[in-house]
């Protein structure tokens, strides 16, 4: 029935090649198109295998049926190369079911006519066998449908290769792969149409299994070398194109070699324009200041100036292995945050306004607004705190109570203008003692009070009668030309620790203070002396 020769190893290699690669891709099935190439692979191997058979058999009857069977091969590989070449560049969408019946239409009308030839011979129309030594070549008449079945097939191989080459062009990546997807069927073509054309390069024997072979072997280099599956190219530029930030590949050069729509919407050129030109002279001057300081890795803000007005971007650049196709490159991705800078910085005035709204809120209750002195409500928290830490640490802790010198009659005599000037010239004479502002208050009319910590009576004494001699030297001159000047009587009194308080501390100072006035003004009284 079969007699050996050595015509079947191309077809027996090819076939087994692809029964080898068939587990390996079912692996990667997930990958777009790696369903389509499996099945691709069960065709192609079972055109080969049927091939081998062919012509190892003996007779035309058999050789007839084994031709029938390969027609099932024949009739779908250049559909599932085109169905492949759909999916694997992205047009999977064009595959529905009423696409594909269309599509289906040819091939299984061929293999019904190719079971039935008899009846019609429109495949073929006479089949001998023409023996030369270890080779009974397999010389086949065709008929009409043959030519129908070539032309079909060949222009999905054509719209197939013409696809993956449309993509090889527009792609910066992966193109060792898409050129492996071009040159394949185009490989397994050649021996074909050899056949076809009747040029008898293999001595009447249908090259096209040696074809497939050279076709398979670089698919397997494409599939274990480059990782045909492992990451197609449309995955990359649906990531790359798809990605909110900007994305910018430079090369060694400095030339941009790729940039997705984001970045060409802020270059605002065309991409024709963008890739393959310089960036200098394209990209912002404070972006290429930051790619030649090879900040690798580093986060950077930079302003990038817009006619809408300046956006600012984040910068991260990674550098570009030669794995990427580009040795000394290196990918710039910038993520828009000029809506959050700004939002960050209204929060930050905000943060402002609110603290000086609470810092003036805080002056306004506690401050006296004619001289800027703390006024009674600060005083007398102060003074709490202050007897409070001068009895936990047994400090010695004095007040100084002053009230200016007949100041009705400064009133009287000038108006009450006048007045405040004197209590305001007063209050800086006060403040010249250098102690905390909120130790010194204004604590009603011409009234003043000091707060004296770690001070014994003989300081707040010293301080009080420097204070005597600093505010009876004041001289506030009236809009008439006259000069006003004033006095101060003082009461100081000391906290006594163990049964100090600082009401008592209050009434103390006020009680010298009445003496003060008493014995005839103008001067200080500690209150030891009057007790
Ligand atoms: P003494 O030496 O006994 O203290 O006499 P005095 O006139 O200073 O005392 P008195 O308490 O009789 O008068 C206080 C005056 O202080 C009355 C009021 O007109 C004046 N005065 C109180 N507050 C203010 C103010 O805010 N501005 C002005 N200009 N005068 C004030
Ligand atoms: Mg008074
Ligand atoms: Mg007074």
């Amino acid at each position: 029935m079969f007699s050996y020769t050595p015509y079947i190893w191309p077809s027996v290699i090819s076939s087994a090649m692809c029964v080898v690669l068939m587990p390996l891709i079912w692996r990667r099935r997930t990958y777009p198109g790696a369903t389509a190439y499996l099945a691709l692979l069960v065709c192609v191997s079972e055109w080969s295998l049927m091939q081998a058979l062919g012509v190892a058999a003996n007779g035309v009857a058999l050789k007839v049926w084994i031709a029938k069977i390969q027609y099932l091969g024949i009739s779908t590989s250049a559909l599932l190369l085109f169905v492949f070449a759909l999916t694997y560049n992205g047009w999977r969408r064009l595959l529905s079911a009423f696409n594909v019946c269309l599509l289906s239409t040819i091939p299984l009308f061929t293999i019904v006519l190719a079971f039935t030839n008899e009846q019609h011979l429109l495949i073929w129309e006479e089949r001998s066998v023409y023996a030369a030594g270890p080779l009974q070549a397999h010389v086949v008449e065709h008929g009409p449908w043959f030519d129908v079945l070539i032309g079909y097939n060949y222009l999905l191989v054509f719209v197939s290769v013409a696809l993956t080459l449309w993509r090889f062009v527009r792609s910066q990546h992966h193109r060792a792969q898409i050129a492996i997807l071009v040159l394949t069927p185009i490989l397994a073509s050649v021996f074909n149409i050899l056949y076809l054309m009747d040029m008898d390069v293999l001595g009447g024997l249908d090259g096209t299994p040696l074809g497939f072979a050279l076709a398979v072997s670089l698919s397997a280099f494409a599939l274990f070398r480059l990782k045909l599956f492992d990451l197609t190219p449309v995955a990359r530029d649906a990531v790359f194109d798809s990605i909110h930030d900007v994305a910018i590949v430079l090369d060694s050069h400095g030339r941009i070699a790729d940039v997705n729509p984001n970045g060409r919407h802020l270059i605002d050129r065309p991409a024709s324009e963008v890739v393959g030109d310089f960036a200098e002279a394209l990209l912002p001057e404070p972006l290429m200041e930051l790619v030649q300081a090879s900040a690798i890795e580093d986060s950077h803000e930079i302003a990038w100036p817009q006619a809408s007005g300046d956006r600012v971007f984040d910068v991260r650049q990674s550098a570009l292995g030669p794995e990427a196709g580009a040795p000394g490159g290196r990918l710039l991705l910038l993520r828009d945050v000029t809506e959050r800078r700004a939002a960050e910085q209204e929060l930050r005035q905000a943060r402002d306004e609110l603290s000086k709204a609470n810092q003036e809120l805080y002056r306004q209750v506690n401050r006296d607004p004619l001289t800027g002195l703390g006024n009674r409500r600060s005083f007398f928290n102060r003074l709490a705190t202050e007897v409070e830490r001068s009895r936990r640490y047994d400090n010695p802790l004095s007040l100084i109570m002053i009230d200016i010198d007949r100041f009705k009659v400064v009133n009287d005599r000038y108006g009450h203008l006048v007045g405040d000037e004197v209590l305001m010239a007063v209050a800086r004479a006060l403040e010249s003692c250098r102690l905390e502002i909120d130790l010194i208050a204004r604590l009603g009319g011409e009234e003043f009070g000091i707060i004296l910590p770690e001070t014994d009576t003989p300081g707040a004494a010293a301080v009080a009668e420097r204070l005597r001699a600093r505010i009876a030297a004041i001289e506030v001159s009236t809009s008439s030309g006259e000069t006003v000047k004033v006095t101060v009587s003082q009461g100081v009194s000391r906290l006594e620790s163990a049964s100090g308080s600082s009401d008592r501390l209050l009434a103390e100072a006020d009680k010298a203070l009445y003496r003060a006035k008493e014995s005839g003004r103008n001067r200080v009284c500690l209150y030891e002396m009057t007790s």
